[in-house]
């Protein structure tokens, strides 16, 4: 028997504050995660909205999906009213796929307070909703909304609607913690007497992290062996998100040797992980578990020349194993070693004598307020350029850039930018939200021509910090910026007492370190 995949994204994980998702956007992520290899992807709530709507219809259509399958998601019908009548069951039924998701409520003060309904009609609506999808051909999946909270305070009745549920041919009974706060101990005692009670059904479990043992949960659930875990990638979700697919896959399969994708493989998973969050326009965190950029990070001068010999010393797993990569961070305190390392990292060749020479030339720079760490990309360009390396790409003639307040309040910036890209004088503008993107977005225009890549140059970051100085009128400015393409990050940094030419350095440096990735040059 193995291990179901459900995952929710499109509908709890766009609930996330912050994440609007187009229709466009949706069909992208399902097509995303179906490539990972989940077996569930719920796209939406036909019928609560005309996006999801839209998105069904579409879907039938445009997703040609390899191993997923397709759920609509929904709740029974209202109380005191027919399900022959009920226009949200017949949403669901219109969105037309073979697996329905119902949700309903298995908590005693929901039925009587929120519902102001008794609790034999919380059991018939939850009963009469399957039956009648049942009717209808589908296969059902049933969401027992706050189980656990519910199963604290009235057990009979939480029994009684799962078991009502089951009978009416809910193919799995979904145990919810919907308000995220109980712990892992908690649920396998509520799973364990559930399992006793109705030793036929087939469980799974839908776990929020509020109390951040979503993933901890799961873990435990598995191990007391539910047949379904629901999740979204990242963790999105609303409040502190749902449980995270790309923390649990890796633990259940990497941790647990649990088949969790079927034929395919977690190698893919930091890249898909990093691209949902491209489309979602929400940066991964670093320190995320597995395919943070900092996941398998060394920084300690020590530690990093054993970790070259040694890596299997200082990483609990291979990070080649998530499609996640070890990275040695530069800074002050790092070593000989670490600077070779990430020389070698990059593919360049140092001696020992060099590596003294960059150290010094890093001490320098952090101490006019540069600072590495988070600037790889930087650190790649002042090795290649220390190396006697000149960046040919394109080279500066000036720019210009001012920014206009207008009537009502709206403000718009421009670049004029002239540049030499092979050979030829280019003059190109750009217009933006501030100084910066429309610097920017110039840039990028003069290159496009002679390097299309650019256009899959995203900047994905910008931050400014003002460093302190005991003259406040000379007050320099760090701008780090982090530029992605479809696979990786990269962090660059610029200081200057100007915020534009700070911030022209990072966003130049953050375009050659890509373009050195995606052309020949
Ligand atoms: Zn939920």
């Amino acid at each position: 028997m193995t291990l179901e995949i459900y995952d929710t994204t499109l509908r709890d994980g766009s609930q996330q504050e912050g994440i609007s998702l187009t229709v466009g956007d949706k069909l992208r992520i399902a097509a995303l995660l179906d490539e990972l290899g989940v077996d569930y992807v719920e796209g939406g709530w036909p019928g609560a909205n005309p996006k999801d709507d839209e998105f069904f219809k579409r879907a039938c259509k445009e997703l040609d999906l390899s191993t997923a399958t397709l759920t609509a998601f929904g709740s029974t019908r209202r109380p005191r009213s027919k399900v022959a009548i009920d226009p949200q069951l017949r949403s669901l039924l219109d969105a037309e796929t073979e697996v329905v998701c119902i949700v309903g409520k298995a908590w005693d003060y929901h039925v009587l307070e929120a519902l102001r309904a008794d609790l034999d009609e919380g059991v018939r609506m939850v009963a009469e909703s399957i039956e009648y999808l049942k009717a209808h051909d589908r296969r059902v999946f049933f969401d027992a909304e706050h189980f656990f909270d519910g199963y604290a305070s009235n057990p009979d009745f939480a029994l009684a609607v799962l078991r009502a549920a089951s009978e009416a041919g809910a193919e799995r009974l979904v145990l919810c913690d919907t308000n995220g706060g109980r712990l892992p101990s908690d649920v396998v005692r509520t799973l364990t007497a559930v399992q006793e009670t109705i030793p036929a059904a087939e469980l799974g479990v839908h776990f929020h992290n509020d109390a951040g043992c979503a993933v901890a949960s799961s873990i435990a659930a598995v191990e007391a062996g539910v047949r379904q875990v629901q999740g979204c990638i990242n963790g999105y979700g609303e409040r502190t998100g749902n449980a995270d697919f790309s923390t649990l896959l890796p633990d259940l399969s990497i941790k647990m040797g649990i088949d969790v994708l079927g034929s395919k493989s977690l190698t893919r998973l930091s890249s898909i992980a990093h691209h949902v969050a491209e489309v979602v326009n929400i940066s991964l965190a670093p320190h995320h578990p597995y395919v943070g950029s900092s996941a398998f990070t060394h920084k300690a001068g020590l530690h990093t020349s054993a970790l070259a010999r040694r890596p299997d010393a200082y990483e609990h797993t291979d990070p080649a194993t998530v499609g996640n990569r070890t990275r040695m961070v530069v800074s002050e305190l790092a070593g000989k070693a670490s600077i070779l390392s990430k020389a070698e990292e990059l593919g360049l060749e140092v001696d020992d004598d060099f590596a003294r020479r960059i150290i010094e030339r890093i001490k320098e720079l952090e101490h006019e307020g540069y600072h590495f760490e988070a600037a790889d990309g930087s650190f790649e360009l002042l090795v290649r350029e220390m190396a006697g390396w000149e960046q040919s790409f394109f080279k500066l003639e000036s720019f210009r850039v001012f920014t206009e307040r207008r009537a009502h309040e709206e403000v718009v910036a421009e670049a004029t930018i002239k540049v030499v890209v092979n050979g030829e004088r280019v003059v190109s503008t750009g217009e933006g939200v501030g100084p910066v993107h429309a610097l920017d977005q110039a840039l990028k225009d003069a290159l496009r021509g002679t390097y299309p890549a650019v256009a899959d140059l995203h900047l994905t970051d910008y931050r400014v910090r003002v460093l302190d100085s005991k003259d406040s009128t000379g007050a320099r400015v760090r701008v780090l910026v982090e530029t992605a393409d479809h696979e990786t990050a990269w962090g660059t940094i610029g200081v200057h007492e100007n915020v534009i030419e700070a911030s022209w350095k990072a966003i130049t440096e953050g375009l050659i370190v890509g373009l050195l990735r995606h052309t020949a040059g």
